[in-house]
């Protein structure tokens, strides 16, 4: 079944063409990283897929439903139930973690599945502790995202994604921030993720070797295109030049 599909999607901010007809398909239970230069379009290609960009020109689908389709510049209403049911197949994880400062680290974990799912507060916090163990941080529950170190706060954001059950995941650059000697946990937890969730996931990332090691795919891309789309070992023994001297200058 297909997970995601992008269809000639294009994408500008003002006069910048970020997005140039890409046409994409992301399979049930692939894992996938995108890899590429800064400001090659990849971040925003992960939101566009989480209704958190709209597009100029093309068609997004969730688990073969649209949640945006515009057509030679006309947006095609779709209808909000249809919208908030496909969002509910996804969850994200950002560069900058993105918790509430304000809750607890089980608070941030329960506010969607109470909020949103409408869970009752005794299943959501055992659900939440159970996450908690999964990302090794239990005795963390009452701590504030204050007093947790960057790597730590990481791991409760993918708890908190974990939380509403998404089939897919989406990592948009999930170590970008953090100090090298953190980068390390958070990429454990996504490993062991990809081990054994079976979930779909995307990853965002600039850890080349990590992306190579975990995903079955690998796509490349650069000024707002899909360079090459292959599986890590092809793209390893590439022979496009821009993805050769992409690699070359990062290892
Ligand atoms: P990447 O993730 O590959 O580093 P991005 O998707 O973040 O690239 O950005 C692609 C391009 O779009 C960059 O030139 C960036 O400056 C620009 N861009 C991203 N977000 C915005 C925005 N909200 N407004 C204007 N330009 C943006």
């Amino acid at each position: 079944m297909n997970a995601i599909n992008l269809i000639n999607v294009n994408k500008n901010f003002g006069k910048l063409r970020v997005l140039k007809c890409i046409n994409l398909n992301i399979e049930s239970g692939e894992i996938v990283s995108i890899i590429g230069p800064s400001g090659s379009g990849k971040s925003t290609l992960l939101r566009t897929i989480m209704k958190l960009e709209e597009i100029d020109e093309g068609i997004i689908k969730i688990k073969e439903e649209a949640i945006a389709n515009v057509e030679e510049g006309i947006k095609v209403k779709i209808p909000k139930a249809v919208l908030s049911s496909s969002l509910k197949n996804l969850g994200m994880v950002f560069q900058n973690f993105n918790l509430f400062p304000h809750k607890t680290v089980m608070e941030n974990i329960m506010e969607a599945p109470v909020m949103v799912k409408k869970m009752s507060k005794e299943e959501s916090i055992g659900k939440a502790e159970e996450l908690l163990d999964m990302v090794g941080l239990l005795d963390k529950k009452n701590s504030y995202p204050s007093e947790l170190s960057g790597g730590q706060k990481q791991r409760v954001a993918i708890a908190r994604a974990l939380a509403m059950k998404p089939d897919i995941l989406l990592f948009d650059k999930p170590t970008s921030a953090l100090d090298p000697e953190l980068v390390r946990e958070v990429l454990q937890v996504i490993r062991k993720l990809a081990k054994e969730s079976g979930k779909t996931m995307v990853i965002v990332t600039h850890e080349i070797a990590f992306a190579m090691d975990i995903s079955s795919r690998v796509i490349f891309m650069d000024n707002g295109e899909i360079v090459e789309d292959s599986t890590p070992e092809k793209i390893k023994n590439t022979t496009n030049e821009r993805v050769k001297a992409f690699l070359q200058n990062i290892t």
